[in-house]
């Protein structure tokens, strides 16, 4: 079926809620810091799902502050 674009689209840079990348790597965890320099690479490279999964994995690391036991 042909269905055209008539409706105009911005380019997507940025889709998601800024918290969504936020997360702190934990000094001294490897799995954060391989998680870090993985969202970093994804935000070069514009891939937000990847960055996205990336510090939603750091947030979820939980190192017991606060939240997650
Ligand atoms: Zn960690």
């Amino acid at each position: 079926m042909t269905n055209p674009v008539r409706y105009s689209q911005k380019p997507v840079e940025l889709p998601l809620d800024s918290w969504l990348l936020e997360g702190d790597p934990v000094p001294g965890c490897k799995v954060c810091t391989a998680l870090g320099l993985q969202r970093g690479q994804a935000r070069k490279q514009n891939d937000w799902a990847a960055a996205c999964a990336a510090a939603r994995e750091i947030r979820n690391h939980g190192h017991g502050h606060g939240g997650a036991a």
